[in-house]
């Protein structure tokens, strides 16, 4: 996964442009992608699709030609976005196209212009200290033309039509937590899932923030009732806790399942309610879509010094807390998979489970009593209206052993899956 972030990492995005289909290509030698190609000026939902963005260079050049600031050190030293520029200014006259963080000098920022006509340049405030007067040669090589919007679709599939769909932005620059590292972690889902012959469709949605998912909603209108649960991946990569953030409806079934999952994972982690910010989740739960997909961060949106900055590069990520990440990615879909309703077919008095065989075959387990307390659970609470991860829920058990009391019954004859 890092290799992965690392490789993506010196791309130039944006919402538009080839850097999204260079990044599209490099996912796609990892998982298949089915790329779509949406023109400019189409209309989704209340919005048009823009123009799209490709820069070649950009650069300030002082009177003795040096590059004091160049796009071929950082692409974030351009706001994304600029329309093209070539002109001799002072610094007075430059000024209010620069950038900079003056409580983190030493970082450049990162901005975007997407639906106002300028330009700007970033930079460190203390590069921007140095500078004299000028004059200075300003150019940017960029083109801001008709042409499309690029997202790409993964899908592995399921034995049914109902549909997980897990999203992430593609449209940042030289940023890696936001969102190289979600990038790299759904590829990796994607690929485990892919060996599991899951259940569920798993829909991997690698689009541009805002305006990709808001295309996405728009030619897929009539097959969003397909989605049964949803995540939006994003900051995955840095050493902060999990944070997970639900859904609109706050109490849906990827809601209580991702909630499970990290209460009994034993991590330090924090559940957060739906507001209408942060990533894509914003445009899945907008009131008319009301869509079931809650959003799955380490350190959200806006919480880390180095969120929008220079700093927040591949050292500031690490394997290690992708390899979490995508852990905890991996066990919420093997909840999501196992989560049925039984019916108990012997529900007058306890069944006697000696009989079956289901004491001893658990004998000299150290989690005996767990287990033997999850068939109780199992047994009691499968009237067809309670699932698995109720039963899980209530029993204060983990899912995992619950699904495999479930098993066991089963096995014996006991319980019977509600259809
Ligand atoms: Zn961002």
């Amino acid at each position: 996964m890092h290799a992965l972030v690392e490789r993506l990492y010196p791309i130039c995005r944006s919402i538009t442009g080839d850097g999204v289909r260079r990044t599209l290509e490099i996912v796609g030698e990892s998982v298949p992608l089915e790329i779509s190609e949406v023109p400019t000026g189409t209309e989704v939902l209340d919005w048009t699709v823009p123009r799209e963005w490709n820069i070649r260079d950009a650069y300030v050049k002082d009177p003795s030609g040096r590059r004091v600031v160049d796009f071929a050190d950082s692409n974030l030293h351009v706001v994304g976005y600029s329309v093209p520029v070539s002109a001799v200014m002072t610094l007075a006259e430059l000024r209010e196209h620069l950038h900079t963080l003056p409580r983190q000098p030493d970082l450049i920022p990162y901005r975007t212009s997407y639906y106002a006509e300028t330009w700007g340049f970033c930079l460190r405030e203390k590069t921007l200290a140095e500078l004299d007067e000028g004059p200075y040669e300003v150019r940017i090589d960029a083109t801001l033309a008709d042409g499309h919007l690029t997202y790409g679709e993964h899908v592995v599939p399921g034995r049914t039509a109902e549909e997980v769909i897990v999203s992430c932005h593609v449209c940042h620059p030289s940023l890696a937590n936001d969102n190289l590292a979600g990038v790299a972690v759904a590829v990796h889902l994607a690929r485990r899932l892919a060996e599991a012959d899951p259940w569920y469709t798993y829909r991997f949605l690698f689009m541009p923030g805002t305006i990709g998912a808001i295309t996405w909603l728009a030619r897929n209108r009539e097959h969003v009732g397909r989605v049964a649960h949803g995540l939006v991946l994003a900051c995955a990569g840095d050493s902060g806790a999990l944070t997970y953030k639900r859904s609109r409806r706050g109490d849906a079934e990827i809601d209580r399942v991702v909630e499970h999952v990290l209460r009994t994972s034993g991590r330090a982690h924090r559940i957060v309610d739906f507001s209408p910010y942060g990533y894509d989740e914003r445009q899945f739960c907008s009131p008319g879509f009301d869509l079931p997909v809650g959003s799955l961060t380490r350190t959200p949106y806006a919480g880390y010094p180095e969120y929008h900055t220079s700093a927040d590069d591949p050292g500031f990520v690490s394997p290690e807390a992708m390899a979490d990440t995508l852990e905890t990615c991996w066990e919420v879909t093997r909840v999501l998979e196992r989560n049925r309703r039984y019916r108990n077919l012997s529900p007058y008095g306890e069944p006697q489970l000696g009989r079956r065989g289901l004491y001893g075959s658990l004998g000299g387990r150290s989690d005996t009593r767990q287990a033997q307390m999850a068939m109780l659970w199992v047994l009691n609470l499968s009237d067809g209206r309670h699932t698995l991860l109720d039963i899980a829920e209530r029993s204060d058990l983990p899912f995992a052993t619950v699904a495999e009391a479930a098993q066991a019954l089963r096995g014996a004859g006991l319980v019977e899956e509600w259809t």
